[in-house]
């Protein structure tokens, strides 16, 4: 029998307000404005306490106190303002009525706002809504910023990392290989006679495949392995910690699982192989991550001519010939 599964409904997370002040009655009554509105509250009584807790726990606007007795809240608020973690959290001192200097000294200093002391209510709850909204605008900012970002290093038809980011990833892969002589091992692959699959099924057909060998692919590796689309219908993967050897037998299990794996698609369940070039440092001349590319390049190239669905890896000559030759 089936179970419908319980829709799980979103939970807002609350807006949280650190309150920072030695004066309990200031504490609580803020405190209280603050629930009542649907805040989220965090007490601190010292400068020292708040400035263990600000980090340990999640917080979005704070309300410090200029005069705590440990500390002046406006150093307080200046280390805070200078902790990159806390660049979207919004900052309102609060300052005795007659000390303009305070609120001057307050603001240069990275607050975003003052409340003079005594207050009411509603100035307090109508200061910390306006501090919600900058706070707000500049979480939304932050989200669609980390979007960009991982679009920009994400393919688009299968979500694998990209070409760029996988160069990017596989030169520092390779400094850390060269400077504590690990093995690091790269593996090309390419689909054999992927155009025939477009000519004879479409291009949609086409990107299914793509889509299912990308999944495959992705599967089948480690954790600390890296695999991207390298471009069209050529894949990478990298394999840290990993020698020639092992490379080459996990080459051979893709190309024998692809062949083995019936490749759904709208047109209906495809065969096909693909070709492996396979290349590792330490153990050749190759002094880059970019020769390292070019090594597997040419091994997959062999593979190709050599009548395709097969493992080739780099060769020791080749790469000491390429790298005479452009030394
Ligand atoms: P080989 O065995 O030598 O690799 O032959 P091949 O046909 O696989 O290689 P070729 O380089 O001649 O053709 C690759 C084809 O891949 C041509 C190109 O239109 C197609 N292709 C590249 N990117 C995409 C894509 O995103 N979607 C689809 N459907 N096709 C693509
Ligand atoms: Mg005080
Ligand atoms: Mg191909």
């Amino acid at each position: 029998m089936l179970v419908a599964a319980r829709p799980v409904m979103p939970q807002a997370t609350p807006f949280i307000v650190a309150v920072v002040d030695d004066d309990l009655a200031i504490r609580r009554l803020v405190s209280l404005y603050l629930k009542r509105s649907g805040y989220g509250t965090l007490e601190c009584t010292t400068g020292e306490e708040a400035r263990k807790r600000l980090v340990e726990s999640p917080w979005d606007l704070a309300i410090l106190d200029r005069r705590l007795p440990d500390m002046d809240g406006v150093v307080l608020c200046q280390e805070l303002k200078s902790n990159p973690a806390f660049r979207a959290r919004y900052i309102i001192m609060l300052t005795g009525d007659d000390e303009q200097a305070d609120k001057v000294e307050g603001l240069e200093l990275g607050a975003d706002d003052y409340i003079t002391k005594p207050f009411q209510s509603p100035e307090l709850l109508a200061r910390v809504r306006a501090g919600k909204r900058i706070v707000d605008l500049q979480k939304e900012l932050i989200e669609t910023n980390r979007r960009l970002e991982l679009l920009s290093i994400t393919d688009g038809l299968t979500k694998l990392h990209n070409h760029r980011f996988f160069q990017d990833e596989l030169a520092r892969a390779f400094e850390e290989s060269a400077r504590y002589e690990r093995p690091l091992s790269l593996a090309m692959i390419d689909i054999d006679f992927f155009k025939k699959v477009n000519d004879t099924y479409g291009h949609a057909v086409g990107d299914d495949v793509l889509k299912r060998v990308a999944v495959l692919y992705r599967d089948s590796v480690r954790s600390t392995d890296l695999v991207a689309r390298y471009g069209g219908e050529e894949f990478a993967v990298m394999m840290p910690e990993t020698a020639l050897a092992d490379a080459i037998t996990f080459a051979e299990k893709i190309r024998n699982m692809v062949e083995s794996t019936p490749i759904e698609t709208q047109s209906g369940p495809l065969s096909i192989t693909v070709s492996l070039g396979v290349a590792s440092v330490p153990g050749t001349k190759i002094n880059s991550s970019k020769e390292l590319i070019v090594a597997a390049d040419k091994a997959l190239y062999r593979a190709k001519h050599g009548g395709r669905n097969q493992v080739q890896a780099e060769r020791r000559q080749d790469v000491n010939r390429k790298t005479e030759k452009s030394a």
